[in-house]
C-alpha cells in the first residue's frame, strides 16, 4: 500500500466520521496533467466536505466528466481507504469494472493488488486490495454474506442512470443497510454516481430516503452540439444511412473523429467492413495493424491460410468415446491462429468484401479512415485502442453499441452519427418468452449520445430521423426491473430474509404480476415455503407474496444462476451427476455457444464458407448428440458434448472456429464450471468435487438422470406435442401446446430434436421471431412429471379452466395457468404409486 503522509492542502472542515489520515498518492506527470483536464477535480473539495457531511450523496456530472476514475481516488486520498476500510464501486457493465480497475490502478501507479475488480467469472481481489470495482451482481451476492458490508467504508454505486436491475435493488438494500452502520457506529457512506439523466426517482423517493440526499453537479464543458436532423427517416436501412453519412463527413468536413452508434455487434462489424473497403488505411507499421480488424474475418482468413498450407481439409479424427473429436494434427497450428504476426489483410476485404456496388464506395483522394469496432463483448485491450489518438494523417471513425453512450468516453469526438435505435432483450412479464427487438432509444439516450461531440470542441450531431420522430421518443427509458422476469432478485432478497418483497423500497418498484409470477415459481420449485391455504382469497394472496425462503432456497441462492439452474445443481448430488449438471448449467447459462451460422452472407464466398460451415456443424451436432437414449438429453446433450470436446481439444480457438463454437462463450463456461464447482463444494463440503476439464461422457443411466434433474429444473417448461386428433388447424402442425401460452410453438429448427418430435419435451427459453420457438430443447418421460413436479400437477377432476386473457403488452392471448398438466393436455398415466 501507498505510505500514508499529513495532506498538504489545507484539510477541509472535518465531520466527526471523517478519517483522519490523509494517504498521498505517486502520480507520473502525464497522468497528473491529464487528470487536471477533467472538470470534477474543480469539484474536488465540495464533493469531499459533502461526503464527510452526509451519509448519502448523489454525484452527477456529464459522461467523461471523471466522476468513475476520480471519486474513488479523492477518497482514497482522504483516508477513507486507511487502516483496514475497502472503498467498494459497482458498474452494471462487467467491461466498465476490469477496465476502470486497470485505469485507475494505473493512474494512481498502484499495483492491481490494491485496486482490482471482481466480475463473475474473475477477478483479482488480494487481502491488500483498498479500491474493489465490481459488477452489482457481486456486491449483491456480498451482502448475502454480510448484510452489513462491514469490510466497506464506502460504497459508490455508478452509472446509477442505467438503472439496472441490481443497481436499482442495491440502492433499495443501502437505503436501509446505511442507517444500520451509523446505529452501530461504523459509519458507512454511499455515493450514487449518475450522468445527467433523470435523479428524481432516487432523491424524490421518502419511502428511499428519509433525509433527501445532497446532489453535486458536476459541469462538464460541454461545446455546443449543433443537431441535425434527417428530412426523412429511412425505414429499414440505418446501416446504409449510416455509411453513407460517414462517407459525406469525411469528404467534406474539417479534421475531427466521427462516432457512429449501430445496435449490434453484426452491424457494427459490416458497416467497418464497408469503410475500411472504402476508405482504406495501409499500415505499414504493424502496431495499429492487428486488433482493429474484426476477430471473426481475421479468424476466418487465418484458418483459410492454415489449411492451404497443409492442403487438406481439416476434417477432425472421430472418436466416440472420448467426445468424439481429436484434432488432426496438434503442434504449432494452434499458435498460428494466436499468433498477430501476420501481414495488414488488404486481401481480408477481398475476400470477405460486401459486394455492393455504390458508388460512394470507391474513394478518390480522401484521407485514410481509421476505424475501430466498439462493443461490450470486445475484449478490453482492444477496447483501449480507442483511447489512443489515431495514426498520424488519419481520420478516427468508431463505429460502436450503446457502451459508447455512457459507459466510456472516447476522446477527439467531434462528429456523432446517431441511428437513433438500440437493441434490446424483451420479456413476458409472466411468461418469460423473450425476444431481440431493435426499437427507438428515448429522447434522454439521444440527448447523451449527442452529447459525446462536444467533449474538446463544438461538435455536430446527424440524426438519421427527422425531428417528428424524435418528438414521438420516450422521454427516458424504463428501468430494467420493470421489464424482465425477477425470479432470481426475488430469491436474492428471500435470501436476505426480505420476506413481504412487495414493501421492499425499490426505487422504482417491478409491477405486482410480474412479482407474483415470480413467486408461484419460486414456491413450484420449492425455494420458498408455501403458505397454508387459509383465509379468504385476498390474504391468501398477500401470503402467497411473502413467503419465506426454505432450507432448499437457501441453497439455490448461493449459486451465481437463474433459480431455475440452481434447483439443477440442488439435486445433481446423487449418481455423480454433478460434473455434467454443473456443464451443462453453465453453458445453459453463458448461451449462445454455437456460432451463428445462419447469417445472411455478405458475399458469395462467404455463402460458401457459411455452407461449408453449417454442412460441419450438423455432423458435429449428430455426434454430440450421442446415440440411443443420450439422443433424449437432445439439445443439452449437445452442449455437453460440444463443451467435452472443446475441453479435449484444449479449448483453442482453431477448434472452436473448426466446430462453429464461439470461443470466448467457450472459455466463459469453462469459467463458471470452476465457480460453480467452488459454490457446491462450500454447500455440501464432503462432495469433494473439482473440475476435471476433460471430463468422461456420461453413461446412459446419468443421461437419464440428467434428464429427470432438468424436468425439476425447467418444470413450468413442459410441452406436448398437439396430437393429431386435436389439430384444430394447419398453424398447430409439429406445434407444441405449453402450460403458459395459448399459441402454438415449435422445436427451434437449430435443435437436434427438430426432426424427432418427442412427446413431451423441456426447453430452456422460448424466442419469438417469426413464431415463438423453443431453444434448448430435451425429451422427457410423461411418467416422470407427477412424481417430479408435483406442483404442477391436479389429481383428480382438472380445474376449471379460467378463460385466456389478453396480453396488451405483447398482443398474445395468455392463459392463466389452472394446472400445467391440465393445460398441456396430459392425461395421467397408470402408475404405481
Ligand atoms: P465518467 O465516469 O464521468 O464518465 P471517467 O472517469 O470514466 O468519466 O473518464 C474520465 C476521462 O478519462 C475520460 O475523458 C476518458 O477519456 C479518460 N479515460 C478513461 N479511461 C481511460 C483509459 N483507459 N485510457 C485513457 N483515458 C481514459
Ligand atoms: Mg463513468
Amino acid at each position: 500500500a501507498a505510505p500514508s503522509a499529513p495532506a498538504a492542502q489545507a484539510a477541509p472542515s472535518r465531520a466527526p466520521c471523517q478519517p483522519a489520515v490523509f494517504v498521498a498518492v505517486d502520480r507520473s506527470p502525464e497522468i497528473q496533467e491529464a487528470r487536471l483536464k477533467l472538470p470534477i477535480l474543480a469539484e474536488e473539495q465540495v464533493i469531499m466536505e459533502a461526503i464527510n457531511e452526509n451519509p448519502i450523496v448523489i454525484i452527477c456530472g456529464e459522461t467523461g466528466s471523471g466522476k468513475t476514475t476520480q471519486v474513488p481516488q479523492f477518497l482514497y486520498e482522504a483516508g477513507y481507504a486507511s487502516s483496514g476500510g475497502a472503498i467498494g464501486i459497482t458498474e452494471p457493465r462487467r467491461v466498465a469494472a476490469v477496465s476502470m480497475s486497470q485505469r485507475v490502478a494505473k493512474e494512481m501507479n498502484l499495483s492491481h493488488r490494491v485496486v482490482s475488480y471482481q466480475i463473475r467469472y474473475e477477478g483479482n481481489v488480494t487481502d491488500e486490495t483498498r479500491i474493489k470495482f465490481m459488477t452489482d451482481g457481486v456486491l449483491l451476492k456480498e451482502i448475502q454474506k454480510d448484510f452489513l458490508l462491514s469490510k466497506y467504508k464506502v460504497i459508490i454505486i455508478d452509472e446509477a442512470h442505467e438503472r439496472s436491475m441490481y443497481t436499482d435493488i442495491l440502492i433499495g438494500l443501502l437505503s436501509r443497510i446505511v442507517p444500520l452502520r451509523q446505529k452501530k457506529g461504523l459509519p458507512l457512506k454511499l455515493i450514487i454516481m449518475s450522468a445527467t439523466l433523470r435523479v428524481e426517482d432516487f432523491t424524490d423517493n421518502t419511502r428511499l430516503f428519509s433525509v433527501k440526499p445532497p446532489v453535486i453537479q458536476v459541469d462538464a464543458r460541454q461545446f455546443p452540439v449543433t443537431v441535425h436532423f434527417n428530412k426523412k427517416t429511412p425505414l429499414d436501412d440505418y446501416s446504409g444511412e449510416c455509411f453513407r453519412k460517414v462517407c459525406k463527413i469525411h469528404r467534406m468536413l474539417p479534421a475531427g473523429g466521427i462516432l457512429v452508434f449501430l445496435t449490434g455487434q453484426a452491424e457494427v462489424h459490416s458497416l467497418c467492413r464497408r469503410l475500411r473497403k472504402a476508405f482504406p488505411y495501409q499500415k505499414n507499421n504493424t502496431a495499429g495493424g492487428e486488433g482493429d480488424k474484426e476477430d471473426s474475418v481475421e479468424e476466418i482468413r487465418k484458418f483459410k491460410k492454415s489449411r492451404k498450407r497443409r492442403k487438406v481439409l481439416a476434417l477432425p479424427k472421430i472418436d466416440l468415446n472420448n467426445y468424439s473429436v481429436v484434432p488432426v494434427d496438434e503442434g504449432d497450428e494452434d499458435r498460428d491462429i494466436d499468433s498477430d504476426d501476420d501481414a495488414a489483410g488488404s486481401d481480408l476485404d477481398l475476400d470477405l468484401g460486401d459486394g455492393d456496388s455504390e458508388e460512394d464506395e470507391k474513394s478518390d483522394s480522401s484521407l485514410p479512415l481509421y476505424v475501430l469496432p466498439l462493443y461490450s463483448l470486445l475484449a478490453p485491450e482492444k477496447q483501449e485502442k480507442v483511447f489512443r489518438a489515431p495514426p498520424p494523417g488519419t481520420r478516427l471513425c468508431v463505429v460502436a453499441t450503446n457502451v459508447a453512450e455512457t459507459s466510456l468516453t472516447i476522446p477527439g469526438i467531434k462528429y456523432v452519427v446517431d441511428c437513433g435505435k438500440v437493441k434490446q432483450r424483451f420479456y413476458d412479464r409472466i411468461t418469460g418468452v423473450s425476444s431481440f427487438r431493435v426499437t427507438w432509444i428515448s429522447q434522454a439516450s439521444a440527448n447523451q449520445r449527442a452529447g459525446r461531440a462536444g467533449r474538446t470542441e463544438p461538435g455536430h450531431c446527424y440524426r438519421l430521423y427527422s425531428s417528428a420522430v424524435f418528438m414521438d421518443f420516450e422521454k427516458f427509458s424504463a428501468p430494467e426491473i420493470t421489464k424482465r422476469p425477477v425470479e432470481d432478485l426475488i430469491l436474492q432478497m428471500k435470501a436476505l430474509n426480505i420476506e413481504k418483497v412487495i414493501n421492499f423500497p425499490f426505487p422504482t418498484p417491478p409491477p405486482t404480476e410480474a412479482l407474483a409470477a415470480a413467486e408461484e415459481l419460486l414456491i413450484a420449485l420449492g425455494a420458498l415455503k408455501e403458505p397454508p391455504v387459509t383465509g379468504r382469497l385476498k390474504q391468501q394472496l398477500a401470503a402467497k407474496l411473502s413467503c419465506p425462503i426454505s432450507a432448499l432456497g437457501r441453497v439455490m441462492a448461493t449459486f451465481p444462476v437463474a433459480p431455475r439452474y440452481a434447483k439443477m445443481l440442488a439435486l445433481s448430488r446423487q449418481h455423480n451427476c454433478l460434473p455434467y449438471s454443473i456443464t451443462i448449467v453453465s453453458a445453459m447459462t453463458v448461451r449462445e455457444l454455437f456460432e451463428e451460422l445462419d447469417r445472411p452472407a455478405v458475399s458469395e464466398e462467404e455463402a460458401a464458407q457459411l455452407k461449408g460451415k453449417r454442412a460441419r456443424f450438423l455432423q458435429m451436432q449428430k455426434v454430440w448428440a450421442g446415440q440411443g437414449p443420450m439422443q433424449k438429453l437432445g439439445d443439452l446433450m449437445v452442449m455437453l458434448g460440444a463443451v467435452g470436446a472443446c475441453e479435449y481439444a484444449g479449448c483453442t480457438p482453431r477448434f472452436c472456429q473448426e466446430s462453429g463454437l464461439r470461443h470466448k462463450a467457450m472459455l466463459e463456461v469453462r469459467r463458471l464450471r470452476g465457480q460453480l464447482t467452488t459454490a457446491v463444494n462450500s454447500v455440501c463440503t464432503d462432495a469433494g468435487l473439482y473440475v476435471d476439464p476433460k471430463m468422461k461422457p456420461p453413461t446412459e443411466a446419468q443421461v437419464t438422470y440428467l434428464r429427470q434433474i432438468v424436468l425439476a429444473g425447467l418444470g413450468d417448461h413442459v410441452a406436448r406435442r398437439v396430437q393429431a386428433e386435436e389439430l384444430l388447424d394447419d398453424k398447430w402442425k409439429n406445434a407444441y401446446k405449453t402450460a403458459l401460452l395459448e399459441d402454438p410453438v415449435f422445436i427451434h429448427p437449430s435443435s437436434v430434436l427438430f426432426r424427432e418430435l418427442p412427446e413431451f419435451v423441456v426447453y430452456q427459453e422460448i424466442v419469438e421471431t417469426t413464431k415463438l420457438y423453443m431453444k434448448g430443447v430435451s425429451a422427457v418421460e410423461p411418467e416422470w412429471i407427477p412424481a417430479l413436479l408435483p406442483p404442477y400437477c391436479h389429481f383428480g377432476k382438472p380445474l376449471e379452466d379460467p378463460p385466456p386473457s389478453y396480453c396488451p403488452g405483447t398482443g398474445r392471448v395468455r392463459c392463466h395457468r389452472p394446472s400445467v398438466f391440465y393445460r398441456v393436455g396430459w392425461q395421467l398415466p397408470a402408475v404405481e404409486v
